[in-house]
């Protein structure tokens, strides 16, 4: 049999996001065991720099088993379950993949919601919240279904007034654009390993709160495979057998991890930011529009307005096909009507961008009509 051949895509989609030829080095490191010293000092390494990524000091902070959702679903099971009010703030896919998590956990859940692609201000947000009074409120920081940031503190601020502990999602913004978790006061953050940190998927890193971490102690529903003592039990010395950790991904996330701090957060930060305003000069240079409104932006994935007259897949797949480039288009209300293309980590470079908009505009143009 031959050895496997995958092609090689640039990959300007949603994520999996581009990786570093550094992290798949450590993918052919050797396997040591779950209870290694070696692994855990790999952890230990993880730990450390998901805390600067996260913008935390929380001692609770580390990788889950399992892809963004695993991150969502240990986030969802640990804090909420029957008897518990769970508020989420829905302008997007993942808003309501949340609400609907916490539904089948047993939570009861009231929805805040918005047409996708915009975001909630503080007085909305103080309104509902004042009005629902839940325990626990959610909310998505970057929504990869529309491209809409949301500013933390206009959730964070009316949910804590009311003693609420509160969750943000930020699969696709840990890596690329600040969290500040301790600033902004968020409780319980997630993300996965294969968008803003350019590695490929498998993990969820997650960070809680020290006053979430005390409810813990508290809390009436059961789970295993994401209990997050169970897991802190195995992560923290002296380790407890909770599961057989991949090895090999967390060599790639540790690998992932190193390449941003030989960088620095904040110089990545401002390259993400500085390709995201080139690429939407370039774009709005071609005509086109962009989906969110400017200052709601994520800057590691933007979402272009389908022009009229345009078929947004025989786009990407003309892009797929003569280029080798992957983007995502819209779905839900937004299917058919946007492009979803991420600009993320190597690719997060104004050449990167030069080269993606030049082929954007010629596949465009060919299935234009005339
Ligand atoms: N949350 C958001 C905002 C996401 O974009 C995604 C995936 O794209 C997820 C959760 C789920 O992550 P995964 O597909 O890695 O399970």
């Amino acid at each position: 049999m031959p050895s496997l051949a995958p092609p090689r895509r640039l990959l300007f989609g949603p994520g999996p996001t581009q990786v570093e030829p550094r992290v798949y080095d450590a993918m052919t490191k050797p396997v040591v065991g779950y209870l290694d010293p070696f692994f855990f000092e790999v952890v230990e390494e993880i730990r450390r720099d998901l805390r600067v990524l996260f913008g935390t000091s929380n001692p609770m902070t580390f990788a889950v088993s399992g892809t963004g959702s695993a991150g969502m679903e240990t986030a969802v099971t640990n804090f909420s379950g029957p008897g518990t009010k769970l508020a989420v703030f829905v302008s997007g896919f993942f808003g309501d993949r949340i609400a609907e998590m916490g539904r089948r956990h047993g939570a009861t859940v009231v929805k805040c919601e918005k047409p996708w692609g915009e975001t909630f201000s503080e007085a909305e947000a103080t309104e509902f919240l004042n009005r629902e009074r839940p325990q626990l409120v959610a909310f998505v920081h970057a929504e990869t279904s529309t491209g809409a940031l949301q500013p933390p503190l206009a959730i964070t601020r009316p949910a804590r007034a009311i003693g609420a502990l509160v969750i943000a999602d930020c699969v696709t913004s840990l890596g690329g654009v600040p969290i500040d978790a301790d600033l902004n006061g968020i409780d319980i953050a997630y993300s996965c390993s294969q968008k803003g940190l350019s590695c490929p998927p498998g993990l969820a890193p997650i960070t809680v709160s020290s006053r979430a971490a005390e409810h813990l102690k508290n809390r009436t529903n059961e789970v295993w495979y994401l209990d997050l003592n169970l897991l802190n039990d195995y992560y923290d010395a002296p380790h407890k057998y909770h599961h057989t950790a991949p090895i090999s991904t967390f060599y790639a996330l540790r690998e992932g991890l190193a390449t941003i701090m030989d960088e620095g957060a904040t110089n990545r930060y401002a390259r993400h930011q500085r390709s995201h305003d080139e690429f939407v000069r370039r774009i709005e240079a071609l005509g086109l529009a962009m989906h969110v409104a400017p200052g709601f932006r994520i800057a590691t994935l933007n979402t272009v307005r389908v022009p009229s007259g345009a078929d947004d897949l025989a786009v990407r797949k003309r892009l797929l096909s003569d280029h080798d480039i992957e983007i995502a288009g819209g779905f839900g209300p937004l299917a058919g009507k946007i492009f979803r293309i991420g600009l993320m980590g190597p690719l997060a470079t104004p050449e990167n961008v030069g080269l993606f908009c030049s082929a954007f505009a010629e596949c465009l143009k060919s299935v234009l009509p005339i």
